[in-house]
């Protein structure tokens, strides 16, 4: 196993990040940390983040930053995360990608970190999410709105990673096993 190696995916919706995070958590063995199933649990739940952040989600807004920025550095310190982890749904904009370097520094976690950028077409990743439709947040409208907050918000975070760090760039237009196996090679190969 590859000690101490840290995953970012980056990518829209429906690129297949919580897919293809799952795959490589489990062959790493190294947590899979999803901010948006993080946040669907407290949801869920109704606990009192749940409850600050239920209205955004719903509408496919990114939750204000405090919060969000706060629930990552919880999660990342913990007894889990000091060998590795992989981060699907962030950073979503370039200050959680800031403060997210800073926090490395801050928990010492000089892992190796890997930043992917899944590409997918637009017009695949809307009939994917239609298709794949089982969260209350995806219907066709807040698919749209989530696809364009990405444009908006989220890419910029590829620019932040092309200019501070190594990127990746993956064809997420393929078999998640295709994919899988493109990601593998590239953790292996460093
Ligand atoms: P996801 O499952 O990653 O698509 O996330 C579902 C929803 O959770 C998003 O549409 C946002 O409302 C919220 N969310 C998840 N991650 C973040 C983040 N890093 N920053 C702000 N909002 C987020």
């Amino acid at each position: 196993m590859i000690n101490e190696t840290g995953l970012i995916f980056l990518g829209p919706p429906g690129a297949g990040k919580g897919t293809q995070a799952k795959y490589l958590a489990e062959f790493l063995e190294i947590p899979h940390i999803s901010t948006g199933d993080i946040l669907r649990e407290a949801i869920g739940a109704q606990t009192i983040l749940g409850k600050q952040v239920q209205e955004y989600v719903d509408r496919g807004d990114l939750v204000p930053d405090r919060l969000i920025l706060d629930l990552i550095e919880d999660r990342l310190d913990r007894q889990d995360a000091q060998k590795g982890w992989i981060l699907d749904g962030f950073p979503r904009n370039v200050k959680q990608a800031k403060f997210l370097d800073e926090l490395l520094a801050k928990l010492n976690q000089h892992y190796m970190v890997y930043v992917v950028n899944l590409e997918v077409p637009e017009e695949v990743l809307m009939k994917r999410l239609l298709e794949t439709r089982r969260r209350k947040d995806d219907n066709r409208e807040t698919i749209s709105h989530r696809l364009q907050v990405h444009k908006q918000e989220t890419e910029p975070v590829i620019e932040f990673y092309r200019q501070h760090h190594k990127l990746y760039s993956v064809d997420g237009n393929r078999s998640p096993a295709e994919v899988t196996q493109s990601l593998k090679e590239i953790i292996t190969a460093a």
